[in-house]
């Protein structure tokens, strides 16, 4: 099992900065029982000049309010306040290259009532930065995402993930890295927790938004590709269409941007190096740790 905290780390929790080896939640919390809650999953990176930077903090904040109003979970924060109290929490742990966890979670209630007030909790560890290098062999999952009538699926809500550690866990017993879910129609969708490109003859497809976590990775790739003058389309993909392509990756705020060896055994026909693919991921790196010579060197086609 990893290890997330020791003695000395340090939490925010309900308005306070407290040891994560001290702190307590009621274990008769609707949340614990029912998988009722909201969370985040947050990067913080050493820029090129040396200063720590929480990637995309307000939209991430900003998706935690929209995902505990879409599921009636009262929310009395704001992102402002929540960003700053991250950068003490990762200042308070001496941590630069950092993974965040906040989690929105209700207070004991054995029903299924609405509550009157929610609590909140912002973790931060260390996490090494991402390689990148290394390709995965995915699986079509046996699993479908959520159904979208049945689940709030653009809320980043706790109970979604039995579905995506159900699909990993299939996907790893068979030997595969990672697991592709479809949706509900057989069109696909995303992984356990990435959303998903394919490229082909110099184009990037993704699936379009409706049965998937609208990634703010995604969002930042399409922006990319916006600025690099890459072809990119949003729509429905059936696995065939992926078969053979010339390069597929996932990406997400704690996947990066990682590209696919095979889907299903069938090995993609460009070497990852030659790829745009390969490019977005180069850029993407570079974004993230705020090196903009070589970004603006990306867009304007310098070697
Ligand atoms: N889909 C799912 C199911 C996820 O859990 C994640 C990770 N949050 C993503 C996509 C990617 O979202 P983001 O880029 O905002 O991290």
């Amino acid at each position: 099992m990893a290890t997330y905290y020791n003695d000395h780390t340090v939490m925010f929790l309900n308005g306070e900065y407290v040891k994560a080896s001290e702190a307590k939640m009621d274990f008769y919390s609707q949340s614990l029982h029912y998988g009722y809650s909201v969370f985040e999953g947050i990067r913080s990176y050493k820029t090129v000049t040396g200063e720590t930077r929480i990637f995309k903090a307000k939209e991430h904040f900003d998706r935690l309010k929209a995902s505990a109003e879409a599921l009636n979970l009262p929310y009395t924060w704001n992102t402002v306040e929540l960003t700053e109290i991250t950068y003490e929490v990762l200042r308070r742990n001496n941590l630069q290259n950092a993974y965040i966890r906040p989690v929105v979670y209700a207070p004991a209630n054995m029903s299924f009532n609405l509550n009157t007030e929610s609590y909140i909790l912002i973790e931060v560890w260390e996490m090494a930065a991402f390689l990148g290098d290394k390709l995965l062999r995915v699986m079509c999952s046996s699993f479908q995402r959520p159904n979208p009538k049945g689940f709030k699926i653009h809320a980043k809500a706790a109970g979604h993930y039995v579905n995506s550690i159900l699909a990993s866990q299939e996907a790893k017993a068979k030997g595969y890295d990672e697991a592709l879910l479809s949706d509900m129609h057989g069109f696909i969708a995303e992984g356990p927790g990435a959303n998903f490109f394919y490229e082909k003859n110099g184009k990037l497809y993704t699936p379009s938004l409706g049965n998937i976590l609208p990634g703010i990775t995604r969002a930042t790739v399409l922006e990319l590709c916006s600025e690099l003058k890459i072809d990119v389309t949003e729509k429905e993909i059936l696995p065939e269409e992926v078969y053979g392509a010339d390069a597929a990756f996932f990406c997400g705020t704690a996947a990066e941007v990682i590209g696919f060896a095979s889907l299903d055994d069938k090995p993609f026909a460009l070497p990852w190096e030659n790829t745009i693919s390969k490019t977005i991921q180069d850029a993407y790196k570079n974004l993230i740790t705020e090196n903009k010579i070589a970004l603006i060197e990306e867009v304007v086609g310098v070697e």
